[in-house]
């Protein structure tokens, strides 16, 4: 390997939870592979990067105090935003061209160019991610991406873009708080943003972290005064995005993956096998009154409380609106307070000496 396969940007004194991402930050490929029998001027547009894209990650990760992770070579080698064993992974064609240096590409060279460029990318966004779980902090991913103002002969009316998949909660406010700015704004336009095992799918959706991607009009961000100007603009966007979305919490909208050898399954049969399993742990929870919640906490970081906090905010995402005691009776079995009346005993001072030292270190699930 000639070169990592991703800059890390990190900033000297973390002053933001948000991990900035940038796929298609780089026009560049390694020297063995010259051109990729492509011209040179080719990988001025938008078939090699997203023009502007990077300087507009640097410039907010800068802003914001917050670390990025950016590609260090084209989506010509590899595209980073595609699930390992997409076919477009590494293009053949693009824009209707052949790719010379991708034509012959077979699979040795393909799990090569994973090895070297994909898999590291990865990583290292993994690696960040739990650099910022370690210290407590629920992130927020935001990846940044940029479109061509023309395609085929259709012009683009959007300014920017939001993409998203089942997980709204920053992408609702981020496109509302764009189009109170002036913003003509794409939602999941140009692109569908429910592309399974893309970069957001994989480190947002699969880990339960609040994330969207934003693409923006290449002609606005066209030099990088332009980005890095258009990143000041949408700073205080994001700022208030962020602050209708309220505390970042991990929140899954998708099944977990099968395991494997288990047997295929649709949609619907795995999702009523994983509510079976939370009622059997609703009935479990109800049966063991002996159990406090405060050593749940103390153990497990979670309690009766947070798991009707879950079911308040997975209804919330489909819109039912449920109240914090509502969500809570559902798995107590009556109301919390009576619940509280019956069974809760006093704490001991040893109990709540350990729930200090636990809710100062561990964040997951909690408000
Ligand atoms: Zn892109």
């Amino acid at each position: 390997m000639d070169e990592a396969a991703y800059e890390l940007v990190s900033p000297p004194a973390r002053k933001a939870d948000i991990l900035f991402v940038c796929d298609h930050a780089s026009n560049r490929v390694p020297e063995a592979y010259g051109t990729l029998g492509l011209e040179e001027g080719q990988f001025a547009a938008h078939i090699a990067y997203d023009i502007g894209a990077a300087q507009v990650t640097r410039a907010l990760a800068a802003a914001y105090g917050a670390p990025a992770v950016l590609a260090k070579w084209s989506r010509l080698l590899i595209d980073l935003n595609r699930g390992a064993d997409d076919p477009t992974l590494v293009m053949k064609l693009s824009d209707g061209r052949i790719i010379p240096g991708n034509r012959d590409a077979d699979g040795a060279e393909v799990e090569k160019r994973l090895e070297l460029y994909y898999r590291p990318y990865h990583a290292a966004i993994a690696e960040e991610i739990s650099r910022l779980r370690e210290d407590g902090v629920v992130p927020t991913i935001i990846s940044m991406h940029s479109f061509t103002p023309v395609w085929k002969d259709f012009k683009r009316p959007w300014h920017v873009g939001v993409l998203w998949d089942k997980d709204g909660r920053l992408a609702r406010p981020l496109m509302a708080a764009l189009a109170r700015a002036g913003f003509t704004v794409g939602d999941n336009e140009p692109y569908k943003g429910e592309l399974e095992n893309d970069c957001m799918y994989v480190h947002g959706t699969g880990n339960g972290l609040p994330h969207v991607l934003i693409e923006i009009r290449q002609d606005l961000i066209a030099t990088p005064q332009a980005a890095t100007a258009f990143a000041r603009q949408l700073k205080p966007i994001i700022d208030e995005a962020l602050a209708q979305m309220g505390p970042p919490a991990i929140r899954y909208t998708r099944s977990l993956p099968a395991s494997e050898g288990a047997p295929p399954m649709d949609e619907k049969t795995r999702t009523e096998l994983e509510a079976a399993a939370f009622r059997r742990l609703v009935a479990h929870l109800r049966t063991r009154t002996d159990v406090q919640n405060i050593d749940l906490m103390n153990l497990a970081g979670f309690c009766r409380n947070c798991l009707g906090d879950w079911y308040r905010e997975a209804a919330a995402e489909k819109g039912i609106a449920l109240d914090k005691d509502q969500a809570r009776e559902i798995v107590y079995g009556m109301p919390p307070a009576e619940w509280k009346k019956r069974y809760q005993t006093e704490a001991s001072a040893e109990q709540k000496a350990a729930f200090e030292r636990a809710s100062s270190s561990e964040a997951v699930g909690k408000k």
